[in-house]
């Protein structure tokens, strides 16, 4: 098995992890309900999509 010669500096290690960043969850306002929903996703809360209504949501109290 390859073994690597030599330890990996702090510096060499901190540049390779300095892509390693987590980015925030951009979340944007439901168009129809006004909730915060993803970007690009039918909106989970009422169903609707591009000004559209892709299915329907429960009317009963069915969180998760
Ligand atoms: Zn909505």
């Amino acid at each position: 098995m390859a073994v690597p010669k030599r330890k990996t500096s702090k510096s060499k290690r901190n540049m390779r992890r300095s892509h390693h960043a987590l980015r925030p969850v951009r979340s944007v306002k439901c168009s129809n309900c006004g909730e915060q929903t993803l970007q690009h996703h039918i909106c989970p809360h009422c169903g609707h999509y591009k000004g559209r209504q892709v299915f329907t949501a429960k009317p009963s109290a069915d969180e998760e």
